[in-house]
C-alpha cells in the first residue's frame, strides 16, 4: 500500500550539499508543524483514510528516516529492524542456483547468509579480494548478483564500484554495495552505478551504540524499483520492521553525522600517522595514508578516508590481547561507527581466520585525539617483549 510522505511540504533538496541534506531531509517544513517528525508509537490506525496497520503501512517515523537516507543517496529507501534484516531481505530475492560474488573480506553475517543460500538453494558463491578490480570485472560477466563492501572491514581495501557496476550492467548482473563503513556522506554507490546501497544504521548513522536498524536504498532502474517493491513486501511478511524509538534515534543520529565524521576522520588520520611511526607497530591500514595501496582510488570514490583503521603489532595474538587489556579509555568492543572509540583484535572471531593475528581494528570516535593517543601508547608500550 502506498502511503503519502510523512512530511508535509518537504524542502526542495536539489543542489544542496550532502551535509545539508543530512540535516534538512525527512522533516516537516510547514507553518505550525514541529520541526522534527514526532515519535508516535503506533501499530493500528483508524481505517478508511490510508494507513491501516503499521507492519505493512509503516509509521511516519520510519518514513522520515527513509526519506532522508533516500534523498542522500539518490534512491528510494526501505528501513529494517537491523542491518542484517536489510541484507537478508535483499538476498532473499535471489533464486535457487543464483551466481553470486562476495568479497573475501566480507562482513561475517553477510558471508553466513551467502553460505546458507549455497547449502539450501544451491547458490554458487565466488569470493574475491575487494581491491582486485580486474577479477571483479571478469566475474561480473557470469554473475547474477554482486555484493561489494568498500572500504572493506577490517582490511580497509577499496573496491572500484564504478568499474564493477559498468561491467555488471553490460552483463545484466545486479550490484549491491554495503555502504556502512563509508556512510552516505562519504560514498554514494547509486551515483557510481550500483543498484542497491545497504546500511547498518546501527553504526555511523545512529552513531551512539544505542540502536539496531538497517536500510536498503534502491536505484531508479528496473531492478531497483522491482527490488523496492519486493523489499517492502519482505519487510511486511518477514516482519523485520524498524522500531519507533530506533527510527527516531537513527534520524537524530544522521543530523550530526557530518560533524561526528569530520572529527572522527581527523582523529583517524592523526592516529594512523602516529601509529605508522610507532616502533612496535608493523603495519597500518588506512585509506587516508599515502602508503595505502589504493590511496588514489579511495580519493576518487570517497569524499574522505573514513573513521576506521587497522594496525598490526609486533608479537603474537596473546601479547596483543595483553596490550589491549591495558586500555582504559578505548573500549574493547566489537561494533563500530560510534562517538566512543572501540578496538578489536579481529582474528579471534570465527570466520576471520584470514585476518593477521595481531591486527587490531580501531573504530575511531570523537574524543580528543591526544587522550586516545595517550591511551594507545601506554597500552602498546606497557608490555616489554
Ligand atoms: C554491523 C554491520 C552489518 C550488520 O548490521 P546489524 O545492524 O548489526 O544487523 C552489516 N555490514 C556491516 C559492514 C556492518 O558493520
Amino acid at each position: 500500500m502506498n502511503v503519502p510522505s510523512a512530511n508535509p511540504n518537504p524542502l526542495d533538496l536539489s543542489g544542496l550539499h550532502p551535509d545539508t541534506v543530512a540535516v534538512a531531509a525527512g522533516r516537516p517544513h510547514a507553518a505550525g508543524h514541529p520541526v522534527n517528525t514526532p515519535m508516535i508509537p503506533v501499530s493500528n490506525y483508524d481505517s478508511g483514510a490510508g494507513p491501516e496497520y503499521a507492519r505493512g503501512d509503516g509509521t511516519d517515523g520510519w518514513r522520515a528516516l527513509e526519506d532522508a537516507i533516500g534523498a542522500l543517496e539518490g534512491g528510494k529507501a526501505v528501513a529494517f529492524s537491523s542491518g542484517m534484516a536489510a541484507i537478508s531481505a535483499l538476498f532473499d530475492q535471489l533464486p535457487s542456483g543464483a551466481k553470486i560474488v562476495i568479497p573475501d573480506d566480507c562482513y561475517q553475517g553477510t558471508a553466513t547468509v551467502a553460505a546458507d543460500g549455497a547449502e539450501r538453494l544451491g547458490w554458487r558463491v565466488m569470493r574475491l579480494p575487494t581491491a582486485d578490480t580486474d577479477r571483479w570485472v571478469q566475474a561480473a560477466a557470469g554473475a547474477d548478483f554482486i555484493w561489494m563492501e568498500t572500504p572493506s572491514n577490517p582490511l580497509l581495501e577499496i573496491g572500484n564500484i564504478a568499474a564493477v557496476s559498468a561491467a555488471a550492467e553490460r552483463a545484466g548482473a545486479v550490484v549491491a554495495v554495503d555502504n556502512t563503513v563509508a556512510t552516505p556522506l562519504l560514498q554514494r554507490p547509486l551515483e557510481l552505478g550500483a543498484t542497491y546501497s545497504v546500511h547498518s544504521a546501527t553504526k555511523f548513522i545512529g552513531g551512539h551504540s544505542d540502536l539496531l536498524a538497517g536500510l536498503v536504498v534502491c536505484a531508479d532502474r528496473k531492478a531497483g524499483w522491482d527490488g523496492f517493491a519486493n523489499l517492502t513486501r519482505r519487510r511486511t511478511y518477514g516482519g523485520a520492521t524498524p522500531g519507533t524509538l530506533e527510527s527516531f534515534l537513527a534520524l537524530r543520529g544522521l543530523r550530526t553525522l557530518s560533524i561526528r565524521l569530520e572529527r572522527a576522520q581527523a582523529n583517524a588520520m592523526e592516529l594512523a600517522e602516529r601509529l605508522e611511526a610507532h616502533r612496535l607497530v608493523t603495519k597500518v591500514r588506512y585509506p587516508g595514508l599515502a602508503s595505502h595501496p589504493d590511496h588514489d582510488l579511495a580519493r576518487e570514490t570517497l569524499d574522505g578516508p573514513g573513521a576506521m583503521l587497522s594496525f598490526e603489532l609486533v608479537g603474537s595474538a596473546i601479547s596483543t590481547d595483553v596490550r589491549l587489556s591495558k586500555l582504559h579509555l578505548i573500549h574493547r568492543a566489537t561494533s563500530l561507527g560510534a562517538v566512543e572509540t572501540c578496538v578489536e583484535r579481529r582474528n579471534k572471531l570465527a570466520g576471520q581466520e584470514h585476518i593477521p593475528p595481531t591486527l587490531c581494528r580501531l573504530s575511531v570516535g570523537i574524543e580528543h585525539v591526544d587522550d586516545l593517543w595517550a591511551d594507545l601508547v601506554q597500552a602498546i608500550d606497557g608490555l616489554v617483549d
